[in-house]
């Protein structure tokens, strides 16, 4: 895996993104802003599952407004997201928002972004430019089509706009519905910008072809160190958003979420696996530890797996070997797996 890419260092709110720091995970909000209640309920509620970051749209002057009401209760980073209308964009920003999404090929009005840029300035606050394969920059999709070169190309001209403002609190996003796309966008992106570049598939699909969509795209960029922050957008629950960001960053070291390895099982499974997969992967869920725990059907192939993990299993006929740090601590019978695998996860994580 390549070292992360070094990009220009941007706050948002109380979140540094960018400067090699982690990947930070944002997701969007279903409610409206100015549905104070439900919305700072869908923040909390992101927040504790691992948000670090939350969008909403903006439809409406109560929505722009509703920011001050927001950020007086919560300290989490709010985005602002704008199409067409850059009065909503100022009053945003001033009702305190922490950062502003915006297509400039939505507002379509030089004059109009230049409004939204000299605020966001004055208010010390960035901007992400949002470009979208559906929406381009007219001179770049006219000269290369609707493609990943077409992208990158828009957001050169927006951020030439941005940069001849003296404004330099820039964050990139390139989406595209389609993985080969994204890919490329966002590398062509990393060798011309030094901006932060905010990962994710537009309209992924659902939870299932989504996080398989979206992992293989942000994967893939991950592993060359492109990407500083990620959303997952996914058809269906936000915390399945959530729970996938964490799982693929956790898949490259580069969050700290516990992980269960599990054989695919086989016709040499000796024991009623399937139970105690789900219940250990619901008691790690919400566990604050990057421990690998490994639990493996039969007596074959199961040791070696379970010998690697911090914690292991290895089922035999009615009965398992617990392994804790690679040696055979106990011979357990099934119906005490369960508990056993807890009591050691809790004793390791007070060791
Ligand atoms: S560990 Fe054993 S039961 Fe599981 S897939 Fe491998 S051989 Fe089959």
């Amino acid at each position: 895996m390549k070292k992360r890419n070094e990009t220009k260092k941007v706050c948002i709110g109380r979140v540094q993104v960018g400067g090699q720091h982690k990947i930070v995970i944002q997701t969007m909000a279903k409610n409206r802003a100015k549905h104070i209640k439900e919305a700072l309920k869908e923040i909390n509620t992101y927040a504790t599952e691992g948000a670090e970051m939350i969008r909403f749209s903006v439809l409406d002057d109560a929505d722009a407004l509703a920011f001050k009401t927001l950020k007086a209760q919560t300290d989490v980073p709010l985005i602002a997201d704008i199409h067409y209308n850059h009065r909503l964009a100022l009053m945003a920003i001033e009702a305190g928002v922490d950062k502003i999404r915006i297509n400039p090929g939505n507002i379509n009005d030089q004059e109009k972004v230049k409004a939204i840029v000299e605020k966001a300035k004055a208010f010390q606050i960035p901007i992400r430019l949002g470009i979208n394969l559906g929406s381009l920059e007219k001179n770049a999709e006219k000269a290369y089509g609707k493609t990943a070169k077409a992208m990158v190309e828009s957001a050169k001209t927006y951020v030439e706009f941005f940069e001849s403002l003296d404004f330099y609190d820039i964050v990139i996003s390139l989406k595209a519905s389609d993985v080969a796309t994204t890919i490329e966008a966002y590398s062509l992106a990393a060798e011309i910008f030094d901006y932060p570049l905010h990962l994710g598939i537009t309209e992924a699909g659902p939870t299932y072809q989504g996080t398989i969509k979206s992992a293989a795209a942000l994967g893939a960029l991950i592993y060359q160190g492109i990407g500083d922050t990620i959303r997952i957008s996914l058809s269906g629950d936000r915390l399945d958003e959530l729970k996938a960001c964490k799982t693929l960053l956790a898949a490259f070291d580069l969050y700290k979420h516990p992980t269960l390895i599990s054989c695919p099982t086989c016709g040499r499974l000796a024991y009623e696996m399937g139970p105690i997969i789900t219940e250990i992967e619901q008691y790690l869920e919400n566990h604050p530890t990057d421990l690998k725990v490994a639990i493996m059907g039969c007596s074959v192939n199961g040791p070696g797996e379970a010998q690697d993990a911090d914690i292991g299993i290895a089922g035999g006929k009615n009965e398992a070997l617990l392994f804790i740090k690679g040696k055979i601590v106990k011979k357990i019978k099934e119906d005490e797996i369960i508990k056993t695998l807890i009591d050691a996860i809790e004793r390791y994580d007070k060791s």
